[in-house]
């Protein structure tokens, strides 16, 4: 990549503010790495983020974002969620991708793969969470395979997480988790 070439930074935290305010155990954050990431958003720019992941999936989730890059594969933003106080209804909205987010899975009281670092999730707008009532997160988004952003099971993007052991939220039974990646 030219270093000529213009880097539009969304996210410069340290790790410190990347995990501020969260009420995860100790064990648990010795255990994550925060990575910076490199991707081509909306605007066809070049862009870097930052993303909390377990430390175990540092080198996966590198490797997939290398090939996002190379692809052009255009994602929104890549902010901690510490950016977003935690709520993952906020970052959905402002179609935020992230990774470590100590919680709940929604409607649950089961921790979510995203408590551990070992969930990632890309483009909530382009690829929401339908629920079997026909509920969409976030609101007001449109599952479209084929469109910009929106990944599907035949995706390079899709293919590259399987390849590497990862679980992929379209192909839960219920709810289709479009945006989500987990790897346990
Ligand atoms: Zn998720």
């Amino acid at each position: 990549m030219s270093n000529m070439e213009e880097i539009i930074v969304d996210s410069a935290m340290s790790f410190a503010e990347a995990i501020e305010g969260t009420t995860a155990p100790e064990e648990i954050i010795d255990n994550l790495s925060f990575l910076d990431v490199f991707y081509y958003s909306f605007d066809g720019k070049r862009h870097q983020g930052q993303i909390v992941v377990n430390s175990d999936l540092e080198d996966d989730v590198w490797k997939i974002f290398e090939l996002i890059e190379e692809l052009k594969f255009p994602v929104g933003k890549v902010i901690p969620i510490a950016g977003y106080q935690w709520d993952d209804y906020k970052s959905m909205a402002a179609n935020n991708s992230s990774g470590f987010n100590f919680r709940v899975i929604a409607g649950t009281t089961k921790l979510s793969m995203h408590s551990l670092g070992r969930a990632v999730d890309i483009n909530p707008a382009q690829n929401p969470i339908i629920y079997p009532d026909g509920e969409i997160a976030p609101a007001g988004a449109l599952y479209q395979p084929g469109t910009t952003g929106t990944i599907a099971a035949d995706h390079p993007v899709v293919q590259a997480f399987l390849e590497r052991g990862w679980h992929w939220g379209g192909n839960f039974e219920q709810p289709k988790d479009y945006h989500h990646f987990e790897k346990p």
